[in-house]
């Protein structure tokens, strides 16, 4: 069964880099595998100081991050 990457609990998002070459012609994307994370070990990533990740590419996923909650959070809204 699938696990969160980070702390073993039940995983609510995948993860995935989507990486795209900006000089090479025709583009090359490459899409990376999927790394499985609970809400709240995806929500710490950012706070976490001993984060390997470059602070550029946790805001941006924090981003996709919020953009989907915000989405969630209206769709319960309406169906209440
Ligand atoms: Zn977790």
């Amino acid at each position: 069964m699938s696990v969160c990457a980070i702390c073993g609990g039940i995983p609510e998002f995948a993860v995935n880099w989507l990486l795209s070459t900006r000089r090479m012609r025709p583009r090359v994307q490459k899409c990376s595998v999927s790394v499985l994370l609970c809400d709240s070990c995806l929500q710490s990533s950012r706070l976490n100081l001993d984060s390997e990740l470059p602070m550029c590419l946790l805001d941006s996923l924090h981003e996709a991050y919020t953009a989907i909650n915000m989405r969630s959070s209206r769709t319960r809204e309406g169906a209440e």
